[in-house]
């Protein structure tokens, strides 16, 4: 090549990064590593071993051991073991652990970025300057929270055993991001690895020896799927942490059904890149690159489906196809590759498979002129143009370099693609326009927004999704909550001495004649049940009070049918507004205080009054909450507010106690309204006279049809239609523990939202069911002239 050829072309020459330190450390271990249980390295029960393997040259990097169940059983053990002295350890101390584990991350950072490269095969670019800091970054975060959990989370515990299982997309990331939390609130954990990318935990379990870490606290167990469903269905484990597959998380959704364990899912997604005509579109390409093109696409929340305005759509393809042909995929190691490999063939299978079916139904292929290397496991960068809305690779999750864009002509268009989608991970707006950009973040159903940037991440600020790509936050105070529970006898909410252990006194004389049955409430409307029977309700005592209408699955469509209706209006509805409402709630119901009061009576044994007097308390309660449940901004590290917004989550059913009707009625009901969800009601199975009397309440009150809607009828048979149905976004369920099961399997489906109670006793303290009324997304808007 001549030295005129060299400056015309300027190629790249190759930047290695020496893969020596890392091949060293394997190298130190005999190439096999064991499991990490109760702070010493152990030979798996199962005699089994797998191999780890670089997929960017097929070759093997280890031997690792392969727990079984036995195994399992022995990493919960301990981690049971390490919480009873770990729970109780101080806060500080903790503070200290996860600032070590933090330091010595740093020490080893470039061990750890190399040896994530090699087992992973994204670019050394990427865990070099993304992955590795973002991992420090969480533990010191962490570290203060440990620090500070006596005073932020007061009234809080530990959860206890926490089981994590991690996808292989961001390995050392994914640990931090569920290791961090859980020690910083005092849990214990038992981490399970994904099969293709175990080493960079095992590196991380020598440090936390080096660090003099208690044994038990961190165990380390590498395995595959079934080493993840044995830590799953493990009765010992009091939380599961999951990341990965919606597949995968639907069937721990059914696994850990009825079985108390509390559980946060982060899942699949198809997150939409919405570029406005006015945007700056030479920024907007390179947020493209990032978007889909980081970490070979293979990111839960990446970019995959390009919505352009129609009037820029062909500049910004041809933007994006030059882009796209300078972009180089080879050697992760090479510091200057953008692309690295595809993480294992059946993935690379799984790509082809899906760009095919994209170019089946009719969409335009096109890939860069040059060819990606032959050996090892590449892809090339693909970008699609018209592409159907309905089509399989505008769809479905494909986790690979592979951009499908639509276009759209006006911001409703471009909402409405947005959230044509199961999924609700993340979405990335690009406008010149504030105001629009914020108009629309505010509409997208999903849990992190980026306003002209995207894949912005750090550990004040929460991640997680929306609908099917799951539910809980990672990161920032709200993933706290994940990792805590609440101290029993700190349930003292208002009203709640007052309406517990109140006397009997049912008379015969207050008892009402048996009048009437009830109607259902839906859609603002008394309506008949469908199935035309109706169900008595009795006293204590064995007496006939009256009847309640039976409903059955078609009522709760139309319940929800009515809820999903008015859904778009309640939450828009000022927050002003919503507490003025519940206000007139509250002031409508104490002009019938005194009925409301006998009609409890009768229908408890006893002080009606009390209850009464409680509800009204505890819609006042939701009033006052409406315009004052505030989010946070998060101080992440960058020029940028990230606003975490409180939302609602949408169409709710909630399925009230046994115990004080009216009472769970009004802070269950009253604060979910306030947070502006809509609901579909089933009251107490043994007093549901109560609420249906409400429904005349709400409707001289202010509350949109629809709103608010009331179905008396079997409890669990009700609940399991609200469970299944696709349409609602949440269930809370107060009920016996074989109810909780059946409502926690069916909401499977798509991955509603479930809170499940007992059915008598204290309710829950306003705090938390404000949290369980409302999902938190973050909003990030960097700034700068
Ligand atoms: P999975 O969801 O199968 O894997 C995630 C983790 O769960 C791994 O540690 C896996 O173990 C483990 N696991 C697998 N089956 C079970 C089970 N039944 N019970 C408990 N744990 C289990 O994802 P895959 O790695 O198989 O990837 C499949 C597809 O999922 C990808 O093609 C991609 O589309 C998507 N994906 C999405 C991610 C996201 O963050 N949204 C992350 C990763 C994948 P093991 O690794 O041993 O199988």
């Amino acid at each position: 090549m001549t030295l005129t050829e060299i400056m015309q072309t300027l190629p790249y020459g190759p930047a290695p990064e020496a893969a020596q330190p890392a091949m060293d450390w394997l190298k130190a271990h005999k190439g096999r590593f064991q499991l990490f249980i109760a702070g010493k390295w152990r030979n798996p029960a199962s005699r089994e071993w797998f191999a780890t393997i670089n997929p960017a040259n097929g070759q093997k990097l280890a031997e690792v051991a392969l727990a079984n169940a036995t195994d399992v059983d022995k990493a919960v053990k301990a981690a049971r073991k390490a919480f009873v002295e770990w729970s109780q350890t101080r806060g500080h101390v903790r503070a200290r652990y996860l600032y070590a584990m933090a330091r010595q991350i740093q020490k080893h950072a470039r061990l750890f970025a190399v040896l994530e490269t090699l087992d992973n095969g994204k670019p050394i670019r990427e865990t070099r300057d993304t992955d590795i800091p973002l991992v420090a970054r969480h533990f010191y975060y962490h570290a203060g929270w440990a620090q500070l959990m006596e005073s932020e989370l007061a009234g809080y515990v530990p959860v206890g055993v926490v089981g994590q299982i991690i996808p292989w997309n961001f390995p050392l990331l994914m640990l931090a991001w569920k290791v961090a939390p859980a020690l910083a609130m005092g849990n214990t954990v038992v981490l399970k690895p994904a099969e293709f990318t175990p080493l960079t935990a095992l590196l991380f379990a020598e440090i936390c020896q080096n660090i003099g870490l208690p044994p038990g606290v961190v165990n380390i167990i590498t395995g595959d799927g079934q080493t993840g469903a044995a830590l799953v269905e493990h009765p010992g484990v009091d939380k599961i942490a999951f990341t990965g597959s919606t597949e995968v998380g639907r069937i721990i959704r059914r696994a850990t059904a009825g079985s108390g364990k509390k559980l946060s899912l982060e899942l699949g997604g198809k997150s939409p890149f919405v570029v406005f005509e006015d945007a700056d579109l030479e920024s907007a390409v390179e947020g493209v690159v990032d978007a889909i093109w980081f970490n070979q696409g293979q990111v839960c929340c990446a970019g995959s489906r390009l919505l352009v305005q129609e009037g820029i759509a062909e500049k910004m393809y041809a933007k994006l196809r030059a882009r796209m042909e300078k972009l180089r995929v080879g050697d992760p190691l090479d510091k200057a590759v953008d692309l690295g490999a595809i993480i294992a063939p059946v993935q690379l299978e799984k790509i082809q498979r899906l760009v095919q079916k994209g170019v089946e139904e009719g969409a335009k292929l096109w890939q860069p002129s040059w060819a990606v290397p032959a050996e090892g496991c590449f892809y090339p960068p693909t970008l699609f143009t018209e592409v159907a809305p309905a089509s399989t690779i505008a769809q479905e999750e494909i986790f690979g370099p592979v951009l499908a864009a639509l276009t759209f002509r006006t911001p409703e268009e471009a909402v409405r693609l947005a959230n044509n989608t199961r999924y609700g991970l993340a979405a990335s707006i690009w406008s010149e326009d504030i105001n629009l950009a914020l108009d629309v973040a505010t509409q997208i159903k999903a849990g992190t927004v980026w306003i002209n940037s995207t894949n912005l991440f750090d550990a004040a600020s929460g991640f997680g999704g929306y609908r099917e790509s799951g539910f809980g936050r990672e990161g920032g105070k709200e993933g706290l909550w994940e990792y805590v529970k609440k101290i029993e006898q700190h349930r003292t909410a208002q009203g709640q001495s007052s309406a517990r252990g109140l006397t009997a006194r049912a008379s015969a004389e207050s008892l009402p004649p048996i009048d009437r049955t009830a109607k259902l409430f839906i859609g603002g409307k008394q309506v008949r049940p469908d199935s035309g029977y109706s169900k008595a309700v009795y006293a204590p005592d064995g007496r006939l009070v009256g009847e309640v209408g039976l409903g059955n699955r078609k009522d709760i469509r139309n319940a929800v049918e009515a809820a999903r209706s008015a859904q778009e209006g309640w939450r828009k509805t000022a927050a002003h507004s919503k507490a003025q409402i519940l206000y007139f709630l509250a002031e409508n119901l104490s002009q019938r205080a005194e009925e409301f009061a006998r009609r409890l009576s009768e229908q408890t044994g006893q002080d009606g009054a009390a209850e009464v007097e409680a509800a009204l308390e505890a819609l006042f309660t939701a009033a006052a909450w409406a315009d004052k449940y505030e989010g946070l901004v998060h101080p992440t590290p960058l020029r940028n507010v990230t606003l975490a917004i409180p939302e609602p989550i949408g169409v709710m059913g909630i399925l009230c106690p046994d115990d004080q009707p009216l009472l769970a009625l009004a802070r269950l009901a009253g604060t979910a309204l306030a947070m502006g969800n809509t609901l579909v009601v089933v009251p107490s199975p043994l007093a549901p006279l109560s609420a249906t009397d409400f429904y005349q309440v709400l409707e001289t009150s202010d509350i949109p049809a629809g709103t608010f809607n009331i179905v008396t009828g079997e409890r669990d048979e009700l609940a399991r239609t609200l469970a299944e149905h696709d349409d609602v976004d949440a269930v809370w369920y107060a009920g016996p523990r074989a109810g909780w099961a059946l409502v926690e399997k069916a909401s499977a489906g798509n991955m509603k939202r479930t809170w499940t109670l007992p059915h008598s006793g204290p309710l829950p303290d306003t705090d938390e069911i404000l949290r369980q009324a409302t999902q938190v997304k973050n909003i990030w808007v960097p700034y700068g002239a």
